[in-house]
C-alpha cells in the first residue's frame, strides 16, 4: 500500500488497510500499531476480572447463544454473595477492576446490582465495569451513584439496517446503543464499545465505518473480536446464507482480519483501552492473545466466574480457557505477557488521555 505518510486514516484508507494482503505492508501496520500503543498507553497490560453474573436474557440477538429463544440452556443468575466472592478472588489475583457482565436480564434488578456495586466499592479498591445490555436511565444512574465506574455496550455495527436485522428491537421500543452510550458518558461513566468482525452482512466498508465511529465517538474502551457462530442461533446454521453479503463484500470472521481491525482501532484511538478478546483466543488458542497484544491491544479480561457457571454462559461454543481456574489463568497470562517483554499493570487502569500525535508511517 502506497500512501502519503501524513495522510489521515479516512474511510477509503481504513478499508484499503482491511483488504491489504501484502506481508511487507502488514508488517508496517503491525509495527505502527505497536509503536502507537507503546507511546500512548505504555507497556503495561491491564487485567480485568470478568464475572458472568447471569445467562438469562430477554433479547433475540441473532448472533448470541444466550438469546431468549435458545432452548436447552441451563440458565443461572449468581447470588450477591457469589459475585462478591469473585470480586475478592480478583483482588487476590492482583486485578485492579472487575467487569460484571450478563445477558439483558430484568432479574438483575436496579436494587440488586446497585447493592452489589456498593458493596464492592465499599470493601475493595476495584474499579467496577458493568456490561448488562440496554437498561433504563434510572437503572444506569442508580448504578453510577452506587459507584460503578464504567459501562461496556458494543454497538455491534454502525450500519443501522444490519443492526436492526441482527439485533431485533424489544416490542414497543427502539434500540439505540449510540444514544445510550452518550447518556452514560454524560452520567460520568467511562464508556466502552466494540463490534464483532465478520458478522454475516458486514461489508468491508461497514467495518471501516465502525472503526472510524470509535474515533468519532471518542470511546474510552474498544473491544473488537471475531464473530464465532453459535449453532443455537440463526447466524450459526444454514439460515446464515440469507444474511451474508456478496462474497467480495462479506468480511470474514478470521484472525487476520480481526488483527487488522485491532491495529487500525489503535491507530485511530491512540489512548483507548483495547482488550485482546477471548473470542480471538478462541480462534487461535496458541497465539491469539499475544498477537492482539503485539498489534495494538493493552488489556486482557481473564474470567473469574466460578467454572460451573462459566460453562453455562455460552455466548458461542468452545470458549478459550473455559475450564481453567482463575488462579491458573492468572499464572498463564502473566507468563505470556512477560514473554512479550510487557508487564502486568497494577491499579484500576482507567483511560488516561494523551496528546494525539499523528502517527508517522501510516
Ligand atoms: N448482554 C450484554 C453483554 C453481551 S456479551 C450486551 O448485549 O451488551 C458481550 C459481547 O459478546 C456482545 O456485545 C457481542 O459483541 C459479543 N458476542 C455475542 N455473540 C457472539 C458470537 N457469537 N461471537 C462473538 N462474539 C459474540
Amino acid at each position: 500500500m502506497h500512501s502519503k505518510p501524513e495522510a489521515p486514516l479516512d474511510h477509503s484508507r481504513v478499508k484499503a488497510w482491511l483488504l491489504e494482503g501484502d506481508p511487507a505492508a502488514l508488517r508496517r501496520l503491525w509495527a505502527e500499531a505497536d509503536a502507537v500503543r507503546a507511546a500512548h498507553v505504555g507497556d503495561e497490560v491491564h487485567l480485568r476480572g470478568l464475572i458472568e453474573v447471569s445467562s438469562h436474557c430477554i433479547r433475540h440477538c441473532l448472533y448470541c447463544g444466550l438469546r431468549a429463544p435458545s432452548e436447552g440452556l441451563d440458565r443461572y443468575r449468581m447470588e450477591a454473595g457469589e459475585i462478591l466472592a469473585c470480586a475478592q478472588e480478583a483482588i487476590q489475583l492482583g486485578y485492579g477492576s472487575v467487569v460484571i457482565q450478563g445477558g439483558e436480564d430484568p432479574g438483575l434488578t436496579r436494587t440488586f446490582i446497585a447493592s452489589v456495586v456498593r458493596r464492592i466499592k465499599a470493601h475493595t479498591p476495584l474499579a467496577v465495569t458493568l456490561s448488562l445490555g440496554e437498561r433504563s436511565d434510572g437503572d444506569l444512574l442508580a448504578w453510577r451513584e452506587a459507584g460503578a465506574d464504567r459501562y461496556l455496550l458494543r454497538f455491534e455495527t454502525s450500519d443501522p439496517h444490519l443492526y436492526n436485522r441482527i439485533h431485533p428491537n424489544l416490542p414497543g421500543t427502539v434500540s439505540d446503543r449510540f444514544a445510550q452510550l452518550e447518556r452514560m458518558r454524560a452520567m460520568g461513566y467511562e464508556i466502552g464499545t466494540g463490534v464483532m468482525v465478520g458478522i454475516p452482512g458486514q461489508t468491508w466498508g461497514t467495518l471501516a465505518a465502525d472503526i472510524l465511529r470509535f474515533q468519532d465517538f471518542d470511546m474510552d474502551m474498544i473491544g473488537v473480536g471475531p464473530f464465532i457462530p453459535s449453532p443455537r442461533t440463526p447466524l450459526g446454521g444454514k439460515d446464515v446464507l440469507a444474511f451474508l453479503a456478496a462474497p467480495a463484500d462479506q468480511v470474514p470472521s478470521d484472525e487476520l482480519t480481526t488483527l487488522k481491525a485491532v491495529a487500525l482501532t489503535r491507530l485511530v484511538c491512540p489512548d483507548a483501552n483495547i482488550p485482546s478478546t477471548t473470542a480471538l483466543a478462541t480462534l487461535d488458542r496458541a497465539r491469539g492473545r499475544e498477537l492482539a497484544l503485539m498489534r495494538g491491544a493493552n488489556v486482557v479480561m481473564p474470567n473469574v466466574t466460578p467454572v460451573p457457571y462459566r460453562v453455562r454462559y455460552e455466548i458461542y461454543p468452545g470458549k478459550a480457557c473455559i475450564n481453567e481456574t482463575a488462579t491458573a489463568c492468572r499464572g498463564c497470562l502473566e507468563g505470556r505477557i512477560q514473554a512479550l517483554g510487557r508487564r502486568v499493570a497494577k491499579g484500576p487502569g482507567g483511560r488516561k488521555r494523551t496528546e494525539c500525535k499523528d502517527s508517522s508511517v501510516m
